[in-house]
């Protein structure tokens, strides 16, 4: 390096990007010949850059460490060893049985593993690990039973990484602790260059990058590491959030959208028509959306509310000031059974509202709403279709029959997408793409999902988000029990007798079984001959499944709806959009089948009428664990959707949320959305600030760079297409 610190840096001498580490192969570390080689491609490292970013899975604490001598029984401890021997054999009952006698210059300890035996071949004579666990007499000396055994080989140090491991390949953890040594050694000289601006580094109390990826590798103490792993976590959020930013601001920019009427007389008229107030959160909810409306740029915004919290409404508002400045709206849903409810509820909202006929000089014409699924054919449809092409209909309510290439609109001006997580951004992105004339339309993205603040903005984070968190006023809320094993289960029959008594109806939802609609039909099948026979012999019951003809399944609802039945046995076709107030108790077997955000979701079709409510999670116990189950315990103390999830999201960690928005090398890998709330805003917020003011990111070549490098090339090429 040159000694003059003011030099321009030379191509050699300016600090390394991930792209360099990303160019240098693994094998040019010392000691990586072919064999090792071969071991790291197999838990997927071929270059420096992967090496370096393969974080230790934890750090044994070595200032902890006790003596074995030290030892005391029934007190949790960890203590650095030799293993002295192993023996597996099997047991009376058919457990595999391994023994090890481990040992320290200060005395001896017997360790024990039932029903693993790979621990034989895993504690080889001779070898260095750390054991934590709580000892105890046995035989007259000390013994663990199954305690958490790290390997720690020949690493010295305070604090020794422990790397993820993997069954197959033959390296070990100290093996990669060496190379991801002499990797970070040789780097050290010109260090790594650093995306983060020094002010932002400042302002957040973040380690720069260099020393974060050394400390994250080989810390001096347990809080280096957690600096260091705050550090790159922080990196990870940012690159995310800034392709988000990036992402939002370009649609924004390019996109040149419709400046619509908001101060029109259909909405008014609308208003004025309600039997009830709206609530404060559809007030404030409906002006954020009004806005977006009357600006230039187009809307793109998700409308988070709970069950019943009234979306329809918010989403009717924003279609029709669309209409009343000309345009047409449409309404997309996941299903053709919520598309027809959706469709009837609209309808009935709107039945007395009638807009200008400019064929007609001094007529208004009613305003027309159509439904579009794959159950419209024939005449209807190309009725329909005309309509949608010659600005006729001003409403349309469909399925994805909706985005298919025969369907043109005259002027699309606002788009309701109902229940976003089964629609793909694609999707989105073609009903956009339905705007004629270039101009694109209003995208409101509907969930009854709640999804925590962090996740709405990392899985999200193109769009912007309301929320209403308020329930029109009056109703009861449902109250949930858990039925936990078959002595509770008979209460629960009872229960729904009585309730049937009263006048009133049920629902039972069957087991969720795996993706297999067959099972789960048979199941239903089961349950519904089960009950008729059984429990609730004498009462009418039917049953619903989602492999009946549509016609029948009609039938089935209409006559629920009728009251005609007591107790509808179904699979989790109800899960969406079936409203009958009079059904006030919902029982749901095998109830732990089901996520959190399912169950609150199923139970929602409850406690829509003026009777209170009650619902059931039936589930056997777990013999492991019979009196706790942290997400059943959830369900019955809150029905607020946004508190579950967050409860979810604690209990589940984040994988499933984000399995669509992030893949690959983009992945996070130390940040959690879960532990790292706080950082998740701090990167958003460090996004905007560099994007706004230089959207392209030219003054931040660093970061730019890695985007480039880390992002599947969809995104990149979206990124960067200029
Ligand atoms: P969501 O779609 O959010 O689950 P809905 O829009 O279906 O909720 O509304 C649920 C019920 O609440 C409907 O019957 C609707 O008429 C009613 N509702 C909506 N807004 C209000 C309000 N402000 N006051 C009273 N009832 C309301
Ligand atoms: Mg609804």
């Amino acid at each position: 390096m040159s000694d003059d610190p003011t030099a321009v840096p030379t191509p050699q001498h300016r600090p390394l990007s991930l792209r360099d580490l990303d160019a240098i192969g693994v094998d040019r570390i010392r000691g990586v010949g072919e064999r090792k080689l071969a071991a790291l491609r197999e838990v997927g490292i071929s270059t420096v850059l992967d090496l370096v970013t393969f974080y230790p899975r934890r750090w044994v604490d070595r200032t902890n460490e006790a003596r074995v001598s030290d030892l005391e029984v029934g007190k949790e401890a960890l203590v650095l060893v030799a293993v002295r021997s192993v023996t597996k054999r099997v047991t009376k009952n058919r457990k595999t049985m391994v023994n090890a006698v481990v040992g320290d210059g200060s005395g001896r300890l017997s360790i024990t593993f039932f029903n693993q035996p790979w621990r034989e071949k895993q504690l080889a004579e001779g070898l260095n690990i750390s054991l934590f666990g709580k000892p105890e007499v046995f035989r007259g000396g000390l013994q663990m039973t199954n305690p958490i055994v790290d390997l720690i080989g020949d690493r010295t140090g305070r604090i020794v990484p422990i790397y993820p491991q993997s069954e197959k390949a033959s390296i070990t953890t100290w093996e990669i602790a060496g190379f991801v040594e002499n990797a970070l050694e040789r780097c050290m000289a010109r260090g790594i260059a650093d995306p983060v601006p020094w002010s932002i580094q400042q302002r957040l109390g973040l380690l720069d990058r260099t020393d974060a990826l050394r400390l994250i590798h080989l810390p001096e103490t347990m809080a280096d590491q957690a600096r260091a792993r705050r550090r790159l976590a922080f990196d990870e959020l940012l690159r995310v959030q800034t392709v988000l930013v990036m992402r939002k601001r370009a649609m924004e920019r390019e996109a040149k959208g419709i400046r619509h009427v908001i101060e029109g007389e259909l909405v008014p008229r609308l208003r004025a028509a309600l039997p009830y107030e709206l609530t404060g959160a559809q007030q404030r909810v409906i002006a954020e959306i009004e806005r977006d409306l009357e600006g230039v740029h187009p809307m793109h915004r998700l409308l988070q509310g709970d069950v019943g919290a009234g979306k329809t409404l918010v989403a009717v508002s924003a279609m029709l000031t669309a209409v009343q400045g000309g345009h047409q709206a449409a309404l997309m849903a996941p299903t053709e059974v919520l598309a027809e409810q959706h469709a009837a509820g609209v309808r009935r909202l709107l039945a007395d509202v009638t807009v200008p006929d400019p064929g007609n000089l001094f007529g208004d014409r009613p305003l027309r709403v159509e439904l579009l699924t794959n159950r419209v054919t024939g005449g209807d449809r190309k009725d329909v279709l005309a309509g949608l092409a010659d600005g006729g209909v001003d409403i349309a309510i469909g399925t994805h029959a909706l985005i298919q290439d025969a369907v043109a609109f005259e002027s699309l001006g606002v788009v309701v997408v109902d229940e976003q997580h089964r629609f793909g951004v694609e999707q989105r992105a073609a009903l956009r793409d339905k705007a004629a004339g270039g101009a694109v339309p209003d995208v409101l993205v509907m969930t009854a999902t709640p999804i925590p603040r962090t996740a709405a903005m990392t899985v999200y984070g193109d769009l912007d988000v309301s929320v209403l968190d308020e329930l029109p006023p009056g109703r009861t809320p449902i109250t949930t029990h858990w039925a936990n094993g078959p002595l509770d289960e008979a209460n629960v029959w009872a229960d729904v007798r009585e309730e049937v008594k009263a006048g009133r109806q049920a629902y039972v939802v069957c087991p969720l079984i795996g993706e297999s609609e067959k099972l789960e039909l048979a199941s239903a099948q089961e349950t519904f001959e089960e009950l008729s026979g059984g429990e609730l012999y004498g009462l009418r019951l039917a049953l619903l499944h989602g492999k009946m003809p549509s016609a029948e399944k009609e039938a089935v609802m209409d006559r629920f709806r009728a009251g005609l039945t007591d107790v509808l046995v179904s699979t989790t076709v109800i899960e969406v959009g079936v409203d009958v107030p009079n059904a006030t108790i919902m029982v749901i077997l095998d109830a732990d089948r089901f996520g959190i955000a399912q169950l609150h979701q199923l139970r929602g079709r409850v406690g829509r009428g003026q009777h209170a409510s009650r619902c059931w999670l039936v589930t056997q116990p777990d013999p492991d664990n019979p009196t706790d189950n942290p997400r059943i315990q959830a369900l019955v103390e809150s029905t607020d959707g946004f508190y579950l999830a967050e409860v979810d999201l604690d209990l589940r960690g984040e994988g499933t949320i984000m399995n669509t928005a992030q893949k690959g090398r983009s992945d996070l890998r130390l940040a959690s959305l879960r532990r790292d709330r706080e950082l998740v805003e701090q990167a958003r917020e460090a996004a905007f600030e560099l994007v706004d003011p230089d959207p392209e990111l030219a003054d931040h070549e660093v970061l730019a760079d890695e985007l480039r490098l880390l992002f599947s090339s969809d995104d990149e090429e979206f990124l960067f297409k200029s």
